[in-house]
């Protein structure tokens, strides 16, 4: 399918479901050099991440994790949005997202533009103390880490999807990590690591978002994490039908009402580019009755359908649902 005919598809479906919640993931920031962690069969394509139980119980595995971090936030910080996003945010702007919700940490879709951003998953441009609850900058904290560490070495050369780097164990071993500076605790990146919890307050924000929209756009994520999943399978439940932009399968392929394996920003860049010109020509053929797009999504509008119960089995952030 080519990127056209892929991009109509995706238009056509906008067009009979204008309300999306859009779940976004790894896929996403490729482009803008941040790499994804799968191959096209939903497969880890490196080490798997770490285990939050790992990060809070070992002072050895915080000193792998922030003496990577350390290496690869020059070249994670500076990533930049990409067509992908900037595509995504002119489908806010067209009135077509109820909900933005990302699995990705680094702030990009929001750097495009987009407001009705979730970070399900947290940002990696702060840090937080477990034992306080105290949050920080990560700016800050790469400040200390690196007068805490002089003479670390350079940048890495090539960084992972949660912004860390391959670094030889050595330079590990000796690595220090500098304490809360309220409490003397342990700082984490305010990121969900796999096996913590996803906060309940995003699960209900996102929850509530869906029961707003008539179906679930996925662009750029394999679904294989059940704290994305789950809003594919509260979709299902509550009848609402769901298309995917994925280049390789996803863990909801068998539900989709929708699915192209093509590249999402040429699939996204085409089908905005339909809808935009059909806006503009409505625009046009109603100026003179000044009235809201009826195609688009007006957030002041109350849906008076039900809102769906549907089962959330875990919080956890798991490949296993
Ligand atoms: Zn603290």
């Amino acid at each position: 399918m080519s990127p056209h005919s892929s991009g109509a598809s995706l238009h056509d479906f906008i067009l009979r479901h204008p309300r999306l919640l859009v779940i976004t993931g790894a896929g996403l920031s490729t482009r803008s050099g941040i790499p994804d962690y799968r191959d096209a069969d939903g497969q880890w394509k490196v080490t798997p991440p770490m285990q939050f139980r790992e990060f809070r119980d070992s002072a050895a595995a915080r000193r792998r994790y922030w003496a990577r971090s350390l290496a690869g936030w020059p070249r994670f910080s500076t990533a930049r949005p990409n067509e992908a996003h900037s595509a995504l945010s002119r489908l806010e702007t067209l009135g077509h997202v109820t909900l933005l919700v990302t699995q990705n940490v680094d702030g990009l879709h929001q750097r495009a533009g987009s407001r009705r951003v979730l970070d399900l998953h947290g940002r990696l441009d702060r840090v937080r103390c477990l034992d306080c609850g105290a949050s920080g900058s990560r700016e800050n904290f790469q400040q200390r880490l690196g007068s805490a560490n002089p003479g670390f070495g350079a940048p890495a050369a090539s960084i992972r999807p949660d912004g860390d780097a391959l670094l030889d164990p050595s330079v590990i071993e000796g690595f220090a990590v500098p304490a809360c500076a309220q409490c003397g605790g342990v700082l984490k990146p305010d990121v969900v690591f796999f096996g913590e919890a996803v906060p309940p307050a995003r699960v209900d924000s996102a929850r509530a978002a869906l029961a707003q929209a008539d179906a679930v756009l996925a662009v750029g994520t394999s679904l294989m994490v059940w704290s994305a999943y789950r809003f594919l399978r509260a979709a299902a439940e509550a009848g609402k039908p769901a298309a995917a932009v994925n280049l390789g399968r996803t863990r909801a392929d068998g539900q989709l009402a929708l699915k192209l394996e093509h590249d999402c920003a040429d699939t996204l860049r085409s089908c905005i580019a339909a809808l935009s010109m059909r806006r503009g020509a409505r625009t046009a053929g109603h100026r003179a009755v000044n009235r809201v797009d009826a195609g688009g999504y007006n957030p002041r509008l109350q849906d008076s359908r039900p809102a769906p119960a549907p089962a959330f089995a875990t919080d956890r952030k798991d490949d296993d649902g």
